[in-house]
């Protein structure tokens, strides 16, 4: 068996080679986010996506956002260390069924959450991640709108919004299993604890929450936050991030099942292997990567104004 030390040795003068740069999700192993240049949520990753100079991006993540870096990247090569790493939730919504579904509901602009495929992409009006889903929604003209494919997510934002959503019934298998049970069992537990939740959790759920946010607000809020521990209601990988940059904290992950099997695909060795054979390539190309594009661009120019 080769030595942690060694591979990471090996990433560090293959990524020079290469003229790569490695992003990782914030569900990625703790030894993943380690090697990469830029740790995030989707919103943040598909701005580091846009932005690079690099010839070459490793994505440690799933199917949907290395196709997203192709799509913004169209000139870069996209590699994906795990081919099998998909999401079942971006598998809820094919394409046939989107088109589907918009005859059924002429007029509406399609709202699609990033977790979604390229094709499913080129047939919406604009995309949203957790973090900007309510300001994308609220951006539109039409006082209606489709918004798949996550029904938590959806819910969430139709809350938060005059807009009335019809929404698709996906939902990430990793965070619709926590019930509100384990939450006041965690509570009781920890009762000094505040509880951060996810918005693909169940509405149950979140309404148990201290905090809703996506996976990068959850860190911001802790920094900020008098309280020493916290419940955390996401994949565990964000564990990692949140005693990083949060000594001295506590961190309770709110349910076992908190584990996506398919960010955990992504190892050393596998980010290694992607860099020496240069695979996986995920490369979107032609007309559907031209639409997809436009529905990606028109939420990064939005989330770049009410940035600014
Ligand atoms: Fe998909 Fe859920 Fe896994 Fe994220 S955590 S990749 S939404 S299945």
């Amino acid at each position: 068996m080769i030595a942690r030390g060694e591979i990471i040795a090996r990433i560090a003068r293959l990524k020079k080679e290469r003229q790569a740069i490695i992003l990782a999700h914030n569900y990625q192993r703790g030894e993943v986010q380690e090697v990469a240049d830029y740790v995030g949520d989707s919103l943040g990753l598909s701005r580091e996506a846009a932005a690079t100079r690099a010839r070459v991006i490793v994505f440690c993540g799933v199917y949907f956002m290395a196709e997203s870096a192709s799509i913004l990247n169209p000139e870069k090569i996209v590699l994906l260390p795990v081919r099998e790493a998909g999401c079942p939730l971006a598998d809820m919504l094919g394409a046939q069924q989107l088109r589907e579904w918009k005859r059924a509901y002429p007029g509406r602009p399609v709202v699609t959450y990033i977790n979604s495929s390229a094709e499913v992409k080129a047939e919406s009006d604009i995309c949203c991640t957790s973090g900007n889903a309510v300001s994308v929604v609220d951006s539109l003209e039409s006082d209606e709108a489709l918004f798949g494919p996550d029904m938590n997510l959806g819910a969430y934002v139709q809350e938060r919004t005059r807009k009335k959503l019809i929404i698709w019934q996906g939902y990430c298998a990793t965070h619709a299993w926590v019930t509100s049970g384990e939450i006041i069992e965690a509570r009781r537990q920890h009762p000094d604890a505040k509880v951060i939740a996810h918005p693909e959790c169940t509405p149950e759920v979140v309404r148990h929450a201290d905090h809703i946010s996506s996976t990068s607000g959850m860190s911001p809020y802790v920094h900020e936050s008098e309280a020493r521990e916290f419940i955390i209601v996401t994949e565990g990988g964000i564990l990692h991030r949140l005693k990083k940059e949060n000594p001295g904290k506590r961190f309770y992950l709110a349910s076992r099942r908190l584990l996506c099997p398919n960010m955990k695909m992504t190892t050393l060795e596998s980010v290694a292997m992607a860099l020496e054979r240069m695979e996986h390539q995920i490369v979107v190309g032609g007309e559907i990567r031209g639409r997809a594009a436009r529905a990606l661009e028109r939420m990064l120019g939005l989330s770049v104004r009410s940035k600014t």
